[in-house]
């Protein structure tokens, strides 16, 4: 089973690595993105039967859950304001697709064990960060998309002896550390007994860990340790080798298949937009990714 996992994850390692190579060769602590042109607020918009979009209408505006200590993906720059990445510029992307402008959205900073439940008591109306679609996740909500895949990998110290990890179980007898509710830390308990964990709300932490030596590595998705290791160019390095396929959804609120189909329409269709957000945020790292088809299921 596991050893099916890393085959079917061995394309995207390779796409993975050719990132690494050439984010590390960019201007050390300087999250990349944001750049992404400003989506076009569309009027007239048609959507009926969505509980959630009407509500959104109602308040004047979507309240969209995020990430914001993911360089490339959800970052939010504690010295201007701004907030920028992948994930940012999708999540814009659909709000300017429902009517709503820049102005009119609200985010919400949410870590990654707290998503569903935010979803269920309507705290926000959709999620967009590094969100894996799951069959567990999908008892309590729904997804969009996929709409971009990863897989998991780990973030060291740059003097470590390691270049590549061949099996998870490399880590045997080390600690690692990762965010509580998230996949990858599923996996490390499920799977690894002899691996030591360490978990925190934010993979931020994690990070601090590792730069104080407390932990032996991150681990998580590799979209998300490129980001890292950018910001520390001289201090942490992304292994090689890439373990589960983790496809990221947008969460929406279960049983919201006007919104489910909205959003995947958009995906669908909205191609070109898809690349110029990935090349605005993401694909500066170097990462060449071609955009998933949509699951109508999520
Ligand atoms: N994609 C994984 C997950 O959804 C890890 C990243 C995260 O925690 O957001 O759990």
């Amino acid at each position: 089973m596991r050893r099916t996992k890393i085959l079917a994850a061995a394309g995207i390692a390779t796409t993975a690595l050719l990132a690494l190579t050439a984010c590390n060769s960019g201007s050390p602590n300087t999250p990349a993105g944001g750049d992404a042109p400003e989506p076009e607020v569309a009027e007239d918009v048609a959507l009926e039967g969505s509980p959630t979009y009407d509500a959104m209408v109602e308040r004047g505006g979507p309240i969209i859950g995020v990430k914001e200590d993911q360089p490339n993906l959800g970052f939010l720059d504690a010295t201007t304001g701004e907030r920028s990445g992948f994930d940012i510029d999708i999540a814009r992307w659909i709000a300017a697709e429902l009517g709503f402008s820049e102005d009119d959205i609200t985010y919400e900073p949410i870590a990654s064990a707290n998503r569903e439940q935010a979803l269920v008591n309507g705290d926000i109306d959709y999620y967009v960060g590094t969100y894996s679609i799951t069959d567990n996740r999908k008892e309590q909500i729904d997804f969009a998309g996929p709409y971009f895949v990863t897989g998991q990998g780990f973030l060291v110290s740059a003097d470590s002896d390691m270049t590549e990890v061949t099996d998870v179980s490399d880590f045997n007898g080390m600690t690692v550390c990762s965010a509580t509710g998230s996949t990858p830390i599923q996996n490390i308990k499920d799977n690894y007994p002899e691996i030591a964990t360490e978990e925190y709300d934010i993979y931020s932490a994690c990070v601090d860990d590792l730069l104080n030596g407390k932990v032996d590595a991150v681990t998580t998705d590799a979209a998300i340790l490129i980001g890292y290791a950018a910001q520390y160019p001289d201090e942490l390095k992304v292994l090689d080798g890439l373990f589960t396929e983790e496809r990221y959804g947008v969460g929406i609120p279960k049983g919201d298949t006007a919104l489910q189909e909205f959003i995947n329409t958009l995906f669908t269709d909205g191609h070109d937009t898809w690349q110029e957000i990935f090349d605005a945020t993401l694909g500066r790292s170097g990462i060449t990714v071609e955009q998933p088809a949509v699951d109508p299921v999520g």
